[in-house]
C-alpha cells in the first residue's frame, strides 16, 4: 500500500448554484443557505510526473475522485471556532492539454472563514496538500512494481524519464492548506529550488540513498498524520460518545501527531472491549502498522 501525499493548487470561488447547494446538503446535517456558503475549486492530483518522479495514472483518478467527496480540509491556522471547516462536496475528472486531474469543489461557511475567503478571492496563492492511498506503484518503463526492477525514478532510459505510476486507490484522507508567504511566486519558488538543490547535494555527496529513505519517512509521517486524524473521528463516531463528527474533527486537527495515535489506540481498545468478535470495527492496528506506510 502507498501513502501519497501530494501538493494541488486553489482556484476562485464564490456562491453556491442551486445544483452545488443540493450537493452540499447531501454533507451538511442541517440545511443552509446559499448566502451563507463560499464555495471553490481545487484542482487536485492530475496525471503529470510530479516533483517527487510519481504521477497517478489516468485510469485511477475517477475512483479516487469518488473516494475525495466528504473530506474535510485542515488549515495551518488553528480553526478553533464552530464549523471552521472545508469539506469537498463534488468532484470532476477534467482533462486539459492532455492532461487528466481531479478537480474538487469545497464549501465553507462565511461567518467563520473570512479570513481564507479573503485571501482566495485575494489571489494569494495557497497550497494544499492532499492524502492518499494507492495500492500500486508501477515502473514507467518496464511496468513491474516500482523497487522490483534495475530502473530508477528520475532516470532516463532510452530517451524515456521513468516515473512511478500510482493506481487502484485504497482511500483518501482529509487535505489541508498550507500558507504561502506574501510573495506567493517567490516562496514558491525557493521551495522549488531548495528541493532541487538538496537532492544535488545529497547525490554529490553520495548519500542519495539517505536521503531518499529521510525523504520517504517524512511522507510517511505526514501521511500517517492525516490517517490517524482521519481514524480518530472514526472511532469517535463508531464509539456513540455523543460527540458530533465536527468536533471530534477539530479535536483531530488541533492535537499533536502523538496524541491522537494515544487516543485511537485508547479508543481502540474500547472498541475491542465492546465488540469483541468483530474485529473489522478495529480500524487501528495496535502496533501501528508502519510496513502498510512504507514508500
Ligand atoms: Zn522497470
Amino acid at each position: 500500500m502507498q501513502h501519497i501525499v501530494k501538493a494541488a493548487g486553489v482556484a476562485g470561488g464564490g456562491t453556491p448554484t442551486p445544483e452545488q447547494l443540493e450537493l452540499i446538503h447531501r454533507q451538511t446535517k442541517t440545511p443552509l443557505a446559499a448566502e451563507e456558503l463560499y464555495v471553490f475549486s481545487l484542482r487536485l492530483c492530475d496525471d503529470q510526473p510530479d516533483r517527487d518522479g510519481e504521477r497517478f495514472d489516468a485510469q485511477a483518478l475517477p475512483a479516487l475522485a469518488k473516494m475525495l467527496v466528504g473530506k474535510t480540509g485542515l488549515s495551518d491556522h488553528r480553526w478553533d471556532a464552530e464549523r471552521q471547516v472545508a469539506r469537498i462536496f463534488d468532484t470532476t475528472v477534467e482533462h486539459e492539454e492532455g492532461t487528466s486531474f481531479i478537480r474538487a469543489w469545497v464549501y465553507l461557511l462565511r461567518a467563520y472563514n473570512q479570513q481564507l475567503i479573503d485571501e482566495i478571492e485575494g489571489g494569494i496563492r495557497r497550497e494544499v496538500s492532499i492524502g492518499c492511498a494507492m495500492k500500486k506503484r508501477r515502473c514507467s518503463i518496464c511496468g513491474a512494481e516500482m523497487g522490483s526492477c534495475a530502473h530508477e525514478k528520475g532516470q532516463v532510459y532510452g530517451g524515456q524519464l521513468c516515473t512511478a505510476v500510482l493506481s487502484e486507490p485504497a482511500d483518501a484522507y482529509e487535505f489541508s492548506f498550507v500558507a504561502v508567504p506574501a510573495q506567493p511566486k517567490a516562496g514558491v519558488m525557493k521551495r522549488f529550488g531548495a528541493q532541487a538543490g538538496l537532492e544535488q547535494a545529497a547525490r554529490e555527496a553520495g548519500c542519495w540513498d539517505e536521503y531518499r529513505a529521510m525523504k520517504s519517512a517524512a511522507a510517511m509521517g505526514q501521511a500517517q498524520a492525516l490517517r490517524r486524524r482521519g481514524e480518530l473521528v472514526r472511532l469517535g463516531m463508531a464509539l456513540e460518545l455523543g460527540l458530533d463528527r465536527t468536533l471530534l474533527e477539530r479535536m483531530a486537527a488541533a492535537l499533536e501527531p502523538e496524541d491522537v495515535e494515544a487516543v485511537c489506540r485508547g479508543w481502540s481498545r474500547c472498541m475491542r472491549a465492546l465488540y469483541p468478535g468483530q474485529t473489522q470495527l478495529d480500524a487501528v492496528p495496535e502496533h501501528g502498522g508502519d510496513d502498510e506506510f512504507r514508500i
